[in-house]
């Protein structure tokens, strides 16, 4: 898909201005890579139709390139759809205790896991106190399941009475939330391998009982186009309020948040990243439309560079890092933009295939504070070596470093740093489809 679109954008940035065309031909292409990220053929021309109307309709502004207004267009359009207008992304209804959250789901889609991690969060990040009840009769195991989970991260399981239905269970968590003062009660159906009858049947009562403040369907992300079914059934069926995507630690396709979000038209509120009780984030719908474009977060990067840099130096500097030239000069113009911008980390990581060395230069002792100080050491330094910073032999450097009044260890540093970044530009301008550069140069 990366590849696929970063294709569509070369071409559009090797053109000069943004035709009606262009932007058809280019949402064709992205309308294909929707499809092959598993987003459902009818959310895909919805999108496609969405962005269509707004990139035609923008005039083109000075500042940025077409290729750059259009990856952002398709973008934002992504995140619009995403997050629909919830504000309420990450957070679950728990006034009013004890609130019942009824947690649904097929079999292996991650409910019991789901459920531990939401307890887990609530407990420590919302100081509530939880209580969890297995519903799952079917299958011993499950129930054993969810009380080992809740010893692991101290939270409290209903005690299993063994011959009692999912309804009787349902009512005796109830009962017991409110007599012992529980904020919370959680409660983690049985799934079936398929969407069947006695399923809905069994979960509309325990819904029936308990009026849930949320209904929760946790849904495996690698699924595609199966979780978007299932959670149109459950949502018909039942009534959801929201929506955990499990799994998306796994091969990264956001197809499947993008159809759900836009068929079921219910939250995303968190998304599963891992087996571990710690591996559960709030849904980022800006993540996941940079996921589906597989594009890191060059657009955030995009943003950032415009607000602080002044669009024709970026040019200047992003052709220069392009034929990998990068002397002290550019060193200090970055150092400069770098402490304007939020530090190097932050910077690299939003570049893909960037992070790494961005912890390695992290690793090397650098850190944002020493910003000023090299600064002052390139000041020091005459024309001749800011430009060529090779010629830096023992004496020059002991001269700089006086200069500076810091040590020559430090200046070593900052040698070093500039070696790291100038090898980083390198590589970046080699980069698969040139992305950043182009997105940068136009
Ligand atoms: P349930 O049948 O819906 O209750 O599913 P479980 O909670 O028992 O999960 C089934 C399997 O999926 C377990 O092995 C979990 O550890 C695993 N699992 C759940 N959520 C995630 C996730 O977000 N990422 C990964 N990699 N595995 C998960
Ligand atoms: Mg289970």
């Amino acid at each position: 898909l990366s590849d696929r679109l970063s294709g569509v954008f070369d071409k559009l940035t090797k053109q000069g201005a943004l035709s009606e065309d262009d932007v058809k031909t280019a949402l064709r292409e992205v309308r294909v890579a929707l499809l092959e990220a598993d987003v459902s053929l009818p959310v895909a021309r919805d999108f496609v139709k969405a962005v269509t109307e707004k990139a035609t309709g923008q005039a083109v502004t000075k500042s940025v390139t077409p290729g750059q207004q259009v990856v952002k267009i398709v973008h934002d359009e992504l995140v619009h759809v995403l997050q629909g207008d919830e504000t309420d992304i990450g957070t679950l209804k728990v006034d009013n205790p004890p609130a019942p959250i009824l947690m649904v789901g097929l079999q292996g889609g991650g409910k019991t896991t789901t459920t531990a991690k939401l307890a887990k969060r609530l407990k420590e990040k919302h100081g509530k106190r939880v209580l969890m009840a297995s519903l799952d009769v079917y299958r011993p195991a499950a129930m054993d399941q969810l009380k080992v989970l809740g010893e692991q991260i101290g939270v409290d399981t209903l005690p299993i009475v063994p011959g009692q239905s999912p309804a009787d269970i349902a009512k005796r968590a109830k009962q017991q939330a409110s007599m012992a003062g529980y904020d919370v009660y959680m409660l983690d159906t049985a799934g079936r391998l398929s969407i069947d009858d006695t399923l809905m049947a069994e979960v509309e009562e325990v819904k029936a009982i308990t009026s849930p403040r949320e209904t929760l369907l946790v849904v495996d992300g690698l699924t595609g186009q199966d979780a978007v079914h299932t959670a149109e059934n459950f949502d018909g069926r039942i009534g959801i309020s929201g929506v955990v995507l499990t799994r998306m630690d796994g091969d990264g396709r956001g197809g499947a948040a993008l159809s759900m979000r836009a068929v079921t038209g219910k939250p995303i509120k968190f998304v599963g990243l891992g087996e571990k009780m710690d591996a559960l984030e709030e849904f980022h719908p800006d993540r996941v439309a940079g996921r589906i474009l597989g594009m890191g977060d060059i657009v955030a990067l995009v943003e950032k560079a415009q607000d602080t840099i002044e669009a024709e130096q970026a040019e200047k500097m992003a052709r220069r890092f392009a034929k990998g030239r990068f002397n002290m000069n550019d060193m200090k113009m970055q150092l400069e933009q770098m402490q304007k911008m939020g530090g190097m980390e932050s910077i690299m990581g939003m570049m893909p295939g960037m992070k790494k060395a961005a912890a390695q230069i992290k690793q090397s002792g650098f850190d944002d504070s020493v910003f000023k100080r090299q600064i002052a050491l390139i000041n020091s330094m005459t024309k001749k070596e800011r430009a060529n910073p090779q010629i830096l032999q023992a004496s020059r450097k002991k001269r700089i470093a006086k200069g500076a009044g810091l040590e020559v260890s430090e200046l070593n540093q900052l040698i070093k740093m500039h070696r790291q970044m100038s090898d980083a530009m390198k590589k970046m301008s080699k980069m698969k489809g040139g992305m950043f550069k182009q997105a940068l140069k136009g």
